[in-house]
């Protein structure tokens, strides 16, 4: 039997079409994802989108539609930008999927109850009555909601279930101190050590109905419905089958990819779910930084927010792919400019890659090439790169493997084949351009894929070990351009 992996996007608030944030997340999960698949593992990729709430519920009355329509249209944004850079999810999970979602909620619910875990209480919460719904810390700016700064906010207290996971704070602390729960890198399994060195408190888990009418009704209680951590946390179990037995096969999951701003709720409140509710607490966690733009934070007033789907009507995925993961080392923010993207695509990709192989290509077809022992390739630091990609270090994986590039096009640059006709320069080349593909599959999957097909080898799924065959010698044509100049 294979090996399994499980591994995890965050599901993004379906209010607004992606931005380029969620671009880098999916991104980076996919390279983990296809990273595993390359090595043969049977691997299950999830990601999805989260759907209810009140802000989903008033947004979709000011423009005219039901919160289903304005959910379903948001979420194929998602749907969109998954296909559109070739992310290879295995499923995308919706909370307002009431086959799929909703029964094992319910689920999660009935066995935290059970346990004695969720208890009422009177809860106190900052309420914008523009919005008609209440805002969280995190929104307010200087106190006031940032799209009613002229109204003061409200404090309305309410009766509402409470989960109880403070109860589980000493466990979950161990768990993460011990690393039966990672955190990665380490310098965010310290900060989130050291958020919770005083317990965690027991979390509000339900609405009354009036104030989150788009959601998820507590079992046996029609006034109150379900607050996001039941709803949405619990995705990670619906999208593998949860409550249908089949979900074992992928639980415990290996990998949950978030960013910095949603540690404490994967490291803190789903664990504790998880334990009230006699499941098994997921491997990892690695967490991603954010982007900035030019060095600047992107936000809306700042009008430099980046629509990765706008990107992509001018950009190849692969381009794309390749400028995020570059740019963004693992656990710290990474800076993003359309500029930097041009850069990578025309020098990176367009010159280095891509002439290699278009140069290669072009000469092994006129003058044919012969195999011999490749001694070229002894260059190729593939144990350091293993390691790298093991430890989702993926910037200076592209670092090694465009500088094995840059070796190739000396190399070709210092033998000149083109004047000696030397087809085991050629063949050399040949199976490095072989080796480079491969270990790029799960950045650039297309390109990999193309450069595969013209030099006649396999890539994807349990292929990793096509790097150390030796290429088979077929009748060689020169490849297409691989990526125009932009
Ligand atoms: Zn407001």
């Amino acid at each position: 039997m294979k090996d399994k992996f499980y591994v995890t996007t965050t599901i993004p608030y379906a209010n607004a079409p992606p931005h380029i944030g969620f671009a880098l997340e999916i991104i980076q999960a996919d390279v983990v994802a296809r990273w595993k698949k390359l090595l043969g593992k049977d691997t299950f990729f999830l990601t999805g989108t989260d759907e209810h709430g009140t802000k989903n519920y008033q947004t979709a009355k000011k423009q005219n539609l039901t919160p289903k329509e304005f959910v379903d249209k948001n979420s194929g944004f998602f749907h969109e930008l998954a296909k559109e850079l070739n992310i290879s999810n295995d499923y995308f999970i919706r909370t307002t999927d009431k086959k799929v979602h909703w029964p094992g909620v319910v689920e999660m619910w009935k066995r935290l109850e059970k346990k004695g875990d969720i208890y009422k209480k009177k809860y106190e919460g900052s309420y914008c009555s523009g919005c008609e719904r209440f805002i969280t810390e995190k929104e307010l700016e200087k106190r006031k909601c940032p799209n009613h700064p002229n109204l003061e906010i409200q404090k309305i207290s309410e009766e509402n279930y409470f989960f109880r996971l403070s109860k589980y704070s000493d466990r979950i602390r161990k768990a993460v101190e011990k690393d039966e729960l990672k955190i990665q890198p380490k310098k965010w399994k310290n900060d989130f050590l050291n958020l919770i060195k005083d317990g965690l408190t027991d979390v509000s888990f339900s609405r009354d109905k009036k104030h989150l009418p788009w959601g998820i009704p507590v079992p046996e209680d029609k006034n109150q419905v379900m607050y996001v951590w039941c709803d949405a946390l619990t995705n990670y179990l619906t999208g593998i089958g949860f409550p249908n037995k089949k979900y074992e096969k992928y639980w415990p999951v290996d990998i949950h990819v978030v960013g910095k701003d949603m540690l404490r709720f994967h490291a803190g409140i789903w664990p504790g779910m998880l334990l009230s509710a006699g499941l098994p607490l997921p491997k990892e966690i690695i967490v991603h930084g954010f982007l900035t733009v030019g060095g600047r934070k992107m936000s809306k007033s700042l009008g430099n927010v980046i629509a990765p789907l706008d990107l992509l009507k001018q950009f190849p995925a692969d381009s794309l792919r390749y400028a995020l993961m570059r740019a963004t080392p693992f656990g710290d923010d990474g800076d993003f400019s359309e500029q930097a993207l041009k850069d990578r695509h025309n020098n990176e990709l367009a010159d280095k890659l891509g002439n290699l192989v278009s140069r290669v290509t072009g000469l092994a077809e006129k003058t044919g090439v012969e195999k011999c022992e490749n001694k070229l390739l002894k260059k190729l630091k593939l144990k350091e790169i293993e390691k790298l990609f093991d430890n989702y270090e993926f910037d200076k994986v592209l670092n090694e493997i465009f500088a094995f590039i840059d070796v190739c096009n000396e190399y070709a640059q210092n033998k000149k084949p083109w004047e000696t006709k030397d087809k085991k320069i050629l063949y050399e080349l040949l199976d490095s351009i072989k080796a480079v593909a491969v270990l790029l599959w799960p950045f650039i999957p297309s390109t990999s894929e193309k450069i595969a097909k013209d030099l006649g080898f396999k890539v994807g799924d349990g292929k990793f070990d096509e790097i150390k065959k030796p290429l088979k010698v077929v009748k060689v044509k020169k490849s297409e351009i691989l990526f125009r100049k932009i």
